[in-house]
């Protein structure tokens, strides 16, 4: 391991690890907070990322950062609705998100290309002051006296060095680097999917509209489909099942696994039929999760670094980007108050759970096959508000009535008791 001639660890007031949706987010508050903030990313961008399919709620992050403009001029498909397909390629009414919605805000969503999508949030952010660092690695999180202080960084030569500051911010994705050291990740007790992805140039996209749609098309009693157009002729296609169904017979290659599903699905099969398979497959297990605490003394976890969730509702960078502006808030406040504490950040941690609880539920009931969405919609129709609400990401309120209306078909699952601070050591902790 080189080391840099030694001139002191470098000093901001928050070092966020990781340059993903969720850090870009955090930083870009804080930045506008007028806070001195550093992003250490791993990668050099444009780098490739799953997660492409945006929902209508990121809207109230993406503009509060000011990305609007950027993703209005980019050639991203619009999103205007998901349909849901059966396994014989009947598609539903599609969920038009302007039923309920504004159309030109919030119902007005994009299909992205992560590697262009996330270049255009880190160019973003350095516009509001971040300092980004790009090809530079957290390798360890420091601790003085049980609190975090900051960060331990490998340059791309090898050398390294420190920076400190008040508060760390852990964007790190999958990795969940916290999460994982500090052995808080925990497993969902049911949702332990896989995932196997391609992309298609010249597979069939619907007409007018209907474009940009999301559809997800049920593999019968298994599992799903993804299907999201992209610009450049492009289409995501992925299949979502249990593990032990997808490697059945023994077959463990993703290509493999993933032909053998398409015929699964008629919809599916008639939609890539006219297309060809580009790029690579890919695989991930390790699916849902959580980790126990969202907050130390001096440090905060964000987007998939505190929890992933089964995709199934495209809620990553939905929850990624609301956790990144609250984040990016509540570190501000602890600044300004001159408290660190793992319990400043206990309102934080309490608005993050609720929103990923609610969209787990649904989740849950999405995964029974003897829940469907319309039957409970028609017997129940007072709900089907709330039902477009939970799935378009307005995840921050009270859905009793909704998930009622769905426990008479399937259970619901208790909330998880995550998501709380820490029990810190420290309180009122000065700069
Ligand atoms: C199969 C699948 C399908 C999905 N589909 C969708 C979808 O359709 N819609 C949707 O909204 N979401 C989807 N998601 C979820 C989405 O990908 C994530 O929720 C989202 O990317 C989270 O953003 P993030 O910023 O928290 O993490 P990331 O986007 O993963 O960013 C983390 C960054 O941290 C960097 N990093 C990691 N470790 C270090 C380190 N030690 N030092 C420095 N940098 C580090 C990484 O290089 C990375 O750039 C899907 C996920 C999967 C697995």
């Amino acid at each position: 391991m080189k080391s840099s001639p030694s001139t002191g660890p470098e000093q901001c007031d928050c070092v966020v690890i990781g340059g993903g949706p969720s850090g870009c987010t955090a930083a870009t508050v804080l930045a506008d907070h007028g806070r001195k903030v550093i992003i250490l990313e791993r990668a050099k961008f444009p780098r490739y990322h799953i997660g492409e399919s945006l929902i209508p709620f990121t809207y109230p992050a993406l503009e509060r950062i000011g990305m609007l403009p950027k993703l209005r001029a980019s050639a991203f498909p619009k999103k205007y609705s998901v349909q849901f397909v059966s396994p014989s390629g009947r598609a539903s009414q599609p969920f038009y998100f302007f039923n309920r919605y504004d159309r030109e805000s919030v119902a007005q969503t994009w299909q992205v290309l992560r590697s262009e999508f996330d270049q255009m949030m880190m160019d973003n952010a350095r516009e509001h002051g971040v300092d980004v660092r790009e090809e530079h690695t957290v390798v360890e999180l420091l601790k003085q006296n049980g609190r975090h202080i900051g960060v331990r960084v490998r340059r791309a030569d090898g050398s390294e060095f420190e920076i400190h500051a008040p508060v760390t911010i852990d964007a790190s994705g999958r990795e969940a680097l916290a999460a994982t050291r500090n052995a808080w990740r925990r497993g969902d007790p049911k949702l332990n999917k896989v995932a196997v992805w391609t992309y298609y140039t010249g597979a069939r996209r619907d007409p007018g509209i209907d474009e940009g749609a999301t559809t997800v098309a049920f593999v019968p009693d298994k599992g799903w489909f993804w299907y999201i157009p992209q610009h450049n002729n492009r289409i995501s296609v992925g299949v979502v099942a249990d593990g032990k169904y997808l490697t059945r017979d023994g077959i463990k290659d993703p290509k493999t696994i993933f032909h053998r599903e398409v015929p699964e699905n008629k919809w599916i099969e008639d939609h890539v039929k006219d297309g060809t398979p580009c790029g690579e497959y890919w695989i991930t297990g390790e699916y849902t999760y959580r980790s126990e605490f969202c907050s130390d003394d001096g440090l905060v976890l964000v987007g998939d670094a505190y929890g992933f969730l089964d995709p199934v509702f495209s809620s990553g960078v939905m929850l990624a980007l609301k956790s990144g502006v609250a984040a990016g808030d509540a570190v501000h406040q602890a600044l300004l108050d001159g408290d660190f504490s793992s319990a400043k950040f206990a309102a934080y941690g309490a608005a993050i759970q609720e929103g990923i609880e609610n969209m787990r539920k649904l989740v849950y009931a999405f995964y029974d096959p003897k829940v469907s969405f319309r039957t409970v919609t028609n017997e129940s129709p007072e709900v089907h508000g709330l039902l477009t609400d939970c799935l378009s990401g307005d995840v921050s309120k009270d859905f009793t009535v909704l998930f009622d209306a769905f426990r008479k078909y399937t259970e619901i699952p208790e909330d998880l008791p995550f998501g709380l601070p820490a029990p810190g050591r420290s309180s009122m902790i000065a700069a």
